[in-house]
């Protein structure tokens, strides 16, 4: 075996070992939300036009459309009629679920921050 196999070798192992650690760290699925069934707005030429909400932290996925990091966490508040996760970049909205199907964003807390 030449230096090179070994090192492809050993890369080989370690994606291996990263692809298996990420299946077993993937525990939401997305899905995405159309922004007028999900927040009070006005439909605009410019797009949906919604106040400002405040949010709640950021998860460690990434937006599956657009890959940025962390998407941020929509809590009921004035104005927000499901919880769900916002894109920082592309600003598309999303539901996640568990991989069983149970809905990961499910709360009954109410946020009121007028
Ligand atoms: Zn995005």
């Amino acid at each position: 075996m030449s230096k090179f196999d070994a090192e492809n070798a050993a890369d080989a192992g370690a994606n291996s070992f990263l692809d298996k650690r990420r299946l077993e760290t993937t525990l939401l699925v997305f899905k995405q939300l159309d922004p007028a069934s999900i927040v009070n707005g006005i439909p605009t030429s410019a797009g949906y036009l919604t106040r400002d909400f405040i949010f709640a932290g950021e998860i460690r996925e990434t937006c599956p459309e657009c890959q940025t990091p962390h998407l941020k966490l929509v809590l009921l508040q004035v104005g927000v009629i499901k919880p769900h996760l916002v894109c920082p970049l592309c600003t598309r909205c999303f539901d996640a679920f568990y991989v069983d199907g149970t809905p990961a964003l499910e709360t009954p807390f109410f946020c009121s921050f007028d």
